[in-house]
């Protein structure tokens, strides 16, 4: 059996929730986004170790709320960086070396389901990279400015998410070789080395807050999935 680590990015700044509370702080129901996220990974039997990345302002209220709600398997606590991928890659210099498959997820996501873990976990343990999304609903159309340059074809786009899976000397290898770039997810850093990333279909439930409308689309995705 593979021994999969999960690494919760948590240490965004959270700024366009304009609230006082941190983001992954903010409730849903009785608990805060990150104790959602932490327990959906750490009950599920195929992970065997969640590294949390927090930011240096949120890093000792996590640790307690970590504490308050008794979330299992956490192997560490720390601190990421100024962009995305700096948090990725101080939460990947903690993977030690059991380590097979690295899950990477957003703490921001906090409704994702047992059998989308599994399936993303499977298809990367046969594959090597596997990442989860949902087509797109919307007409996408690339501007200048303001103005139409083209519509983009929907049929083939994909709006994706996280969890995003990879084998862990593949998403190494790519994070030593491209990590100075930017990224807006982790499968680019593959897909920059040349490497085959599959698409699990996901859900529209698995939305990231990012604004204070998406807390309250998160209060009616909790009622209705509990
Ligand atoms: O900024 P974005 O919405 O893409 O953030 C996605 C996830 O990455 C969030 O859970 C956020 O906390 C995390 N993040 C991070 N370090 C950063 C920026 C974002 O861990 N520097």
């Amino acid at each position: 059996m593979s021994y999969v680590t999960a690494i919760v990015l948590a240490a965004g700044r959270g700024e366009r929730l304009k609230s006082k509370v941190p983001k992954l702080l903010a409730k849903i129901g009785s608990k805060p986004v990150i104790i959602h996220t932490l327990e959906a990974l750490s009950r599920n039997p195929s992970i065997k170790d969640i590294i949390l990345v927090a930011n240096a302002k949120n890093l000792r209220e996590m640790t307690a709320w970590v504490k308050r709600y008794h979330i299992r398997k956490i192997s560490s606590v720390v601190e990421g960086g100024a962009r995305r991928q700096d948090s990725l890659g101080s939460g990947l210099k903690a993977v030690d070396n059991r380590t097979d498959l690295v899950l990477i997820h957003d703490a921001a996501r906090p409704f994702i389901d047992k059998n989308l873990i599994d399936s993303v976990i499977n298809i990367a343990k046969k594959s090597g990279a596997a990442i989860t999304g949902v087509p797109v609903k919307g007409t996408i159309k690339k501007a200048c400015g303001k103005v139409v340059d083209k519509t983009i074809e929907r049929k083939n786009l994909w709006e994706i998410q996280t969890p995003q899976v990879f084998k862990k000397d593949l998403i190494l290898k790519a994070y030593k070789k491209f990590g100075k770039i930017d990224v807006t997810d982790d499968a680019m850093l593959v897909e920059k080395l040349g490497g085959k990333v599959n698409i699990v279909e996901g859900s529209y439930s698995n939305i990231k807050i990012t604004t204070p409308e998406d807390l309250v689309l998160a209060e009616a995705i909790a009622k209705r999935i509990r």
